[in-house]
């Protein structure tokens, strides 16, 4: 496995492998759930790429940027075994150099749920990965349903800019007891992790609510915020059944749905989401 720091660097690197290229961006503080995303990509491509960046511009100034965990050494060698073949790990002024003033948006579909309490956070996301894109060049690009809505504005961005890739999007990984995986898990006190996993329950919930007949996404939106709101330790920040391609809020559940949502537990964000009906991709 190589490491490439700089972009000269590594499209030296990018020349010499076999084609196609399955590409895994992530934050790092690998967990099984990012391997699964590496599994997914060697499974279909000749080669895999791996990103690690923790990406400045995603970040709010309130937000936990400084604190974000890091262990690279750990994370190469996660990577290694899982048979990836480059990982780009630049710093940020190699994404940024000094007057980098050049932004990709996608508009609409970012005024929602994640979008509407982190209105800067997809300028970011959808900035870095175009980038990251250019820069490796992939056939395919594996993203984790964990993060619906920017798997949704990277398949966006794809389509919008002409991008040659196949977008592939692998299921949420989770610990025993439900809780998506996260770097952002490291942060929960030992209670603040038990109450967390009302947060699934709540999604489970809803697909219960669903299989028995239940339409009426106020109905469901309701059960959940007071499942939710029984755990004291859990704030929720939003809890939406929306329109899978639009994100916007339904009425009835009529199409495939987007259950999803966001919640403070102590300092630490979460999110979470399901597609109804069950078994249904995100795509
Ligand atoms: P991050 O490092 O948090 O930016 O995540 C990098 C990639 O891993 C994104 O495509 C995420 O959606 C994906 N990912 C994060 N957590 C999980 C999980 N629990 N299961 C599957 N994919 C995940």
């Amino acid at each position: 496995m190589k490491v490439a720091e700089s972009i000269a660097e590594f499209r030296k690197l990018r020349a010499d492998l076999a084609e196609p290229v399955g590409f895994v961006p992530t934050m790092g503080y690998l967990h099984v759930g990012h391997l699964s995303l590496v599994r997914e990509a060697r499974e279909r491509s000749a080669s895999v790429v791996a990103s690690i960046f923790v990406n400045p511009s995603q970040f709010a100034p309130t937000e936990d940027l400084a604190a974000y965990p890091r262990d690279l050494d750990r994370d190469l060698a996660l990577l290694e075994a899982e048979g990836a073949d480059l990982v780009f790990v630049p710093e940020a002024e190699e994404m940024y150099p000094d007057g980098y003033d050049t932004w990709i948006a996608v508009e609409e579909l970012t005024t929602r749920l994640e979008g509407a309490s982190r209105p800067t956070h997809f300028r970011g996301v959808a900035t870095v990965v175009g980038k990251l894109f250019v820069i490796v060049e992939p056939q395919i690009a594996v993203f984790g349903q964990k993060d619906a809505q920017q798997a949704l504005v990277i398949d966006r961005l794809i389509r919008d800019l002409g991008f040659a890739i196949e977008l592939v999007v692998a299921p949420t990984i989770r610990e025993s007891d439900g809780l998506a995986m996260s770097s952002r898990n490291t942060y929960l006190e030992p209670d603040e992790r038990v109450g967390a996993t009302v947060l699934r329950q709540s999604l489970l919930l809803a697909e219960r609510l669903y299989a028995d007949g239940e339409r009426s996404a106020k109905m469901i939106r309701s059960r959940m915020q007071e499942l939710i709101a029984s755990e004291p330790l859990v704030e929720p920040v939003y809890v939406s059944l929306a329109d899978v391609t639009t994100l916007e809020e339904l009425e009835t559940i009529d199409r495939k749905a987007l259950v999803s949502l966001a919640a403070k537990v102590g300092v630490t964000r979460l999110i979470d989401n399901i597609v109804l009906p069950p078994g249904e991709g995100l795509l």
